[in-house]
């Protein structure tokens, strides 16, 4: 059977994720387009993500223009980066940056939930009429009048739309038509089909991100820490759940070992970690499920194909060293969001594609050297490692301008 086909949006987004649904809260704010949002779940879906996100402190930035913060967390002030067995270590401290904290760890689904509450009220503020939401609806192609002469101008006076077809649960065709669409639908590496075309960077580190939510004898209130090792970086969040003074484990080590650490029992688990971390934070003991994600990295090679544009997950996944991911998908949203001001236009586009091309590559290409830097298994390359965080942590400079772009990326 199919659905009779609705009228011609301004803006489609396929996948209302934390970046689609950030990207529609700014554009009803700060705009006057008529928005479809399409998600192939229900926001139950987000509830049952075990992830926890480290959001830098420009993030917080970003989520407070549009009402979703504060979102339940615990702030990170200090960063401790280092790697195991060597000397050599940085520090980064929220005071040299003038920021109450670097950033935040907070739930995935607590982060949905904060930006379906401002998406709700930011919907009551421009009309009811702007945006329309569709759930449980998964789009499986679009495609999109030719855009005729090359000249954007010219472009911008003509019509033309994309043509969007999904699959409810319920097996029913859906069709939606827009002027332009946004891809957020994201995903996670394993699931996702490879960027194909010249320029797209496609790379499975041969990594499965292990995590879940432990406590220690000693926490350190307010520090995080990202340990390099052998197997891959390893990072403890700080994180307090249900009153548990803990920490969000992030270990990224070869599959067969995270498969292996997954069938472990809590002791054995805890136990590993500490030999592998060491006793800095006490004894480490086990507060809830561990999961496993495969860690690769899959980019586009452009993020605007006339009238289509993919932001967050869609346009980049990446290995989660620094946590990256989710950090430059909002500033994707925004940057966007602000370029679509002047015009619901593939012209729109393209501005945007220029204003985030610096910032992603940077993102992208920093996200990928480091876990394969400190991969390479020689004791002179670890030495030579242990040199260059040494030194970082001498030149300012050089280790503040690395945390400013992980805090804003390029928007300042
Ligand atoms: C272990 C791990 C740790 C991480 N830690 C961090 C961190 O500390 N900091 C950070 O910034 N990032 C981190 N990330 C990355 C972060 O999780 C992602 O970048 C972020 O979730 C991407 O958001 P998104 O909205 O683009 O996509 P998603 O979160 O994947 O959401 C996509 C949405 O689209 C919907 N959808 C999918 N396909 C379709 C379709 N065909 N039609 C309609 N709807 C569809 C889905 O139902 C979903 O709602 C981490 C990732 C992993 C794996």
């Amino acid at each position: 059977m199919t659905q009779a086909e609705p009228e011609v949006r301004d803006i489609a987004i396929v996948g209302g994720g934390p970046v689609g649904l950030a990207l529609a809260c700014q554009l009803l704010l700060a705009t006057d387009w008529r928005i479809t949002l399409i998600d192939a779940a229900t926001p139950a879906r987000a509830a049952r993500d075990p992830r926890a996100i480290a959001l830098s402190h420009g993030s917080r930035q970003l989520l407070e223009q549009i009402g979703a913060w504060p979102v339940a967390g615990t702030a990170i002030e200090h960063i401790h980066v280092s790697q195991r067995g060597r000397l050599g270590h940085v520090k980064l401290h929220h005071e040299d940056y003038g920021v109450p904290a670097l950033g935040y760890v907070v739930r995935y689904g607590e982060l949905c939930n904060v930006l379906e509450r401002a998406l709700g009220r930011a919907t009551h503020q421009a009309g009811e009429s702007r945006l329309l939401r569709v759930f449980e609806t998964r789009i499986d192609d679009l495609h999109q009048d030719p855009l005729i002469g090359g000249d954007f101008d010219g472009i911008d006076a003509m019509s033309g739309e994309v043509h969007l077809t999904g699959t409810a649960t319920d097996g029913q065709v859906a069709r939606f038509t827009a002027r332009i669409a946004i891809q957020a639908e994201g995903g996670l590496f394993h699931q996702q089909v490879a960027h194909a075309g010249q320029g797209s960077r496609h790379r499975d580190y041969r990594q499965t991100a292990v995590i879940g939510h432990v406590a220690c004898s000693r926490p350190r209130h307010g520090w995080a820490w990202e340990r390099f090792t052998e197997e891959g970086p390893l990072a403890l969040l700080p994180y307090d759940e249900h009153g548990i003074d803990g920490y969000a484990l992030v270990w990224c080590c070869p599959p067969d070992q995270a498969a292996r650490r997954i069938a472990l029992s809590d002791a054995e688990f805890a136990e590993e970690l500490n030999a592998v971390f060491g006793d800095r934070l006490g004894r480490f003991t086990l507060a809830g499920k561990r999961h496993a994600f495969p860690l690769g990295l899959n980019a586009a090679p452009v993020t605007v194909d006339g009238r289509i544009a993919a932001v967050g997950n869609a346009a980049q996944t990446l290995h989660p060293v620094a946590g990256q991911g989710l950090n430059l998908g909002l500033r994707d949203a925004f940057a966007l969001a602000d370029s679509l001001r002047a015009g619901c236009s593939p012209r729109s586009l393209q501005a945007f594609a220029s204003r985030h091309r610096l910032d992603r590559a940077v993102t992208i290409g920093v996200t990928d050297l480091l876990p394969r830097v400190f991969g390479i298994p020689s004791p002179l390359a670890a030495h030579a490692r242990g040199a260059s965080l040494a030194a970082l942590a001498c030149v300012s400079p050089l280790k503040h301008a690395l945390a400013r772009h992980m805090m804003y990326g390029m928007r300042r």
